[in-house]
């Protein structure tokens, strides 16, 4: 059988299945029990907090023969079939693919027509927020006239999106983020019932990382079963999901706490340079300051389950006063906020740590200037690092103007990232010479899932790829952005990860990864093919670009009419075209 990723295998057949949303799906279910349910629903909420799993056990027990308290019983040919994706009255339609008008008219047209087998209609339209205006008018055009016999259940993560027509014909239900112990809790019962055996701080660490969302602890907890051998340790989630190790953090804060500013600044960096991302850290040391000062207040409530109770942990726990705590919380927080939409973080963190490694953030250093000569230099120097990273942070927010902005970093902040990205064309080709199309469709049908596998990190690099040609051996990865072609390429944990989870979605498939940008690819392509031609050696598959035309241009007049055929062979007529010279 073909994997199944955990979040699919354990997703919730029943409303009381659903963790964590008791509120609605009390509510949806006492609707269905009093014959008391609505034309339209609007399901608000986090990804992963059950909305379109809601939707669907809605689904079955409206229509559901036995249905008992507002609950299918998953076993009659009705729910079964809805399960399944095949109920013809049943229909899911993702608006992130099917954002046009015609889709809405369509349906709009069909939901005249009663039901064949079902008693209701259910339209379950995801991610409805990424409809067109036309469409929104359309579907508005059918929640006006609702039928006795159709159902509508609108899903989303940005509600606020929604027109305010469309809301105010809706029943709206707010799905909640789903808090750390019920995710636990949770995860042990699918360890149990799967036999697997498992740390339990290592759950706790799956669960604050998927932030309320349990499809992506299910993701993480996936990857953490694939990567763990045996049993899943602390150590395996701290690596699945980027997280700190706890003795990093320890020797993080122990230099800021002795205010030793350089000692902190170079731990900073250490953690940095091992690829630790600026948000995942800044949570991370949240975390942990809450649970020194709650450990301090009331360490019954701080357990092993939680948090590693280090000797540093316990240690520091006894030495810093929690004014001083709170006043670490307050500079991370404030930190927190201002790198939510910058891509220059570092620069933010530094200060951040100059700040926490600070006398008394309150007063000025003049006390300690009193001292020995050599330390009120040291002071001297540090004053001056920190105004010229404070000038630094001025003039890169005046670039940025407004947070949301997402320009590239400026140079004179990353300076020992300058730009060196090289098109790696003879690995290119190496790909090239053996790709086929039945190993691009492969991986092209579990990227999704390969995503939902990595760190949280690392999905974020490969969002905005794409695999563009695959053979028995290696394959083509094309990014949007230079930038993070080049970090991919320096990334030995993610090349190791895709290796790892595609031998798993694709059996003994684990190819090596080359890595290109999205703008090199169409010429790439061409030329690959144009020298090949030369060698008389042409690949019968080369993978297609949607949008960019190729252009070949024959050298030899006699041979025009074979490399014609032979492009529109590849590519279709429809992308080929002949330039005559
Ligand atoms: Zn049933």
């Amino acid at each position: 059988m073909a994997y199944q990723a955990l979040y699919r295998v354990w997703r919730s057949q029943r409303f009381d299945d659903i963790v964590g949303q008791k509120a609605v799906t009390q509510t949806l279910k006492n609707a269905i029990v009093s014959h008391k349910t609505s034309h339209a629903y609007l399901f608000t909420g986090p990804r992963g907090t059950g909305k379109t799993s809601a939707a669907k056990i809605f689904a079955k027990a409206i229509n559901c023969p036995n249905s008992r308290d507002g609950e299918p019983c998953n076993e009659c040919e009705m729910c079964r079939s809805i399960t399944a994706g095949t109920q013809e009255d049943v229909i899911e339609i993702d608006a992130a693919s099917n954002n046009g008008v015609e889709e809405i008219r369509f349906i709009r047209d069909r939901a005249n027509y009663a039901p064949t087998k079902a008693t209701y209609k259910v339209y379950i339209i995801d991610e409805v927020h990424m409809l067109s205006t036309g469409a929104f008018n359309a579907l508005l055009k059918t929640l006006e006239e609702p039928k006795e016999s159709v159902i509508f259940i609108l899903a989303t993560t940005e509600p606020y999106k929604i027109p305010a027509t469309i809301i105010s014909r809706t029943q709206r239900f707010d799905f909640k983020r789903i808090n750390a112990s019920d995710i636990i809790e949770h995860l042990e019962f699918i360890l149990n019932e799967s036999n697997i055996s498992y740390e339990e701080q290592a759950l706790g660490v799956i669960a604050r990382s998927a932030e309320g969302g349990m499809r992506d602890a299910l993701s993480i907890l996936d990857q953490a079963i694939s990567f763990s051998e045996g049993t899943i340790t602390l150590n395996d989630a701290m690596q699945v999901t980027g997280s700190l190790t706890y003795e990093m953090m320890d020797d993080y804060l122990s230099a800021c706490v002795e205010q030793n500013v350089a000692q902190a600044l170079n731990a900073l960096e250490q953690m940095l340079a091992a690829g630790k991302e600026a948000r995942r850290f800044l949570e991370d040391l949240l975390q942990y300051c809450r649970d020194l000062l709650m450990y301090q207040q009331a360490p019954q409530l701080v357990t092993e389950k939680t948090s590693q109770l280090t000797t540093t942990f316990v240690s520091l726990s006894q030495e810093i006063k929690a004014e001083q705590l709170f006043q670490m919380i307050k500079i991370l927080s404030e930190t927190q906020n201002e790198i939510r939409f910058t891509n220059s973080a570092t620069i933010y963190l530094e200060v951040a740590t100059v700040k926490l490694a600070q006398k008394q953030p309150a007063t000025s250093l003049s006390p300690l200037s009193q001292g020995e000569p050599a330390e009120s230099q040291a002071v001297e120097k540090l004053q001056q690092e920190v105004s010229t990273l404070k000038k630094e942070l001025k003039e890169l927010k005046k670039n940025h103007g407004t947070a949301s902005n997402s320009q590239p970093v400026p140079q004179a902040v990353h300076k020992k990232q300058a730009s060196s990205y090289r098109v790696p064309t003879e690995r290119v080709y190496q790909v090239l010479k053996e790709a086929t199309r039945q190993d691009l469709n492969q991986v092209k049908e579990v990227w999704d899932d390969l995503l939902m596998s990595l760190s949280v990190t690392q999905r974020a690099m490969l969002k905005a790829s794409e695999p563009v040609a695959a053979g028995p051996k290696s394959m083509v990865i094309a990014f949007d952005y230079e930038i993070v072609c080049q970090r991919a390429t320096n990334d030995d944990e993610l090349q190791l990860a895709i290796h790892n989870n595609l031998s798993r979605m694709i059996h003994d498939y684990a190819p090596d990864t080359v890595y290109i940008t999205r703008e090199s690819w169409p010429e790439l392509r061409k030329n690959y093919l144009i020298q090949s031609k030369d060698n008389g050696q042409m690949n019968s598959f080369v993978p297609e670009t949607d949008e960019e035309e190729i252009e070949l241009i024959p050298q030899e007049p006699e041979t025009t009419e074979t490399v014609v055929t032979k492009a529109e062979e590849l590519f279709g007529t429809d992308s080929v075209t002949i330039i005559d010279d």
